[in-house]
């Protein structure tokens, strides 16, 4: 295809504070996920799914993205976000594939919501990614149906625990990002379980963010500073802790 032609899966690049000049990928229909946070910036999710299936055509995500490489300077990061969750696409190793063959000077990133990271299929298929960013807002499982409201029957528990697996099983560099949500996810104690649980994940880095658009629940408010270095304090002492809020690494095209 001519990159002239209008796009359909890939956007940007964007300025990202994190990862410079950020190429993006979605992989999803808006707006599949398998969480409906309330902070989302791509609005409230429709289809909740945790299935995986290949939602958008992987041959056609392959095609757009070599037409658009070949007119743009190589980007910092080729990064899969997008309206939803991209590892719902079960094509998502093809894709991968496919950038470390043809496009093998351009790092590779992953924003995940991590609810699928424990499955051993889908690590092997992410096992090339250069950067992996999977998010953990939630300190409870009373944090997570509130901030999250993920899949029935989907628990804290089990994100974390496939947060461990996917650190133990894959090599790949993990940037844990939290978002922090005044009132609900920022108390003296919700930091005390934050610390125990990032502790035993393990990360190379850690990302904290907070509200910068309006989120699907409008009242919603981006956390104080005071709060946001408290975590990072606190957090710096298991990796390195960098506030990067009150700027949300776009998630969608829009995102
Ligand atoms: S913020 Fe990410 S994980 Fe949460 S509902 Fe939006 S797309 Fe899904």
């Amino acid at each position: 295809m001519e990159e002239s032609q209008a796009r359909k899966f890939i956007f940007g690049p964007i300025n990202s504070r994190r990862l410079g000049k950020s190429l993006g990928v979605d992989l999803v229909t808006a707006k599949t996920c398998s969480l409906d946070c309330i902070y989302c910036e791509a609005k409230a999710t429709t289809n909740l799914t945790m299935s995986r299936r290949e939602y958008v055509p992987v041959d056609k995500v392959t095609a757009e993205l070599d037409a658009v490489l070949k007119n743009i300077p190589t980007p910092d990061y080729i990064t899969f976000s997008g309206a939803g969750e991209p590892t719902l696409n079960s094509g998502i190793g093809r894709v991968i594939d496919h950038i470390k063959k043809y496009h093998s000077a351009c790092p590779v990133c992953l924003l995940t919501n991590g609810l699928l990271l424990g499955d051993t299929t889908l690590q092997k298929e992410l096992s090339q990614l250069d950067l992996i960013i999977p998010s953990l807002d939630a300190s409870s499982e009373e944090e997570y149906s509130y901030i999250n409201r993920p899949c029935p029957g989907e628990t804290l528990e089990k994100l974390f625990s496939g947060l461990c697996s996917f650190r133990r099983n894959v090599p790949v560099k993990m940037a844990l990002e939290i978002f922090v949500v005044p009132g609900i996810n920022d108390s003296d104690e919700s930091i005390e379980r934050f610390y125990r649980l990032v502790k035993d994940i393990d990360p190379d880095l850690i990302h904290l963010n907070t509200l910068d658009r309006h989120g699907v629940i409008a009242e919603l408010a981006p956390a104080s500073r005071e709060r946001l270095e408290k975590f990072a304090a606190v957090l710096g002492n298991i990796a390195p802790a960098e506030i990067f809020g009150p700027t949300k690494e776009p998630h969608v095209p829009h995102k």
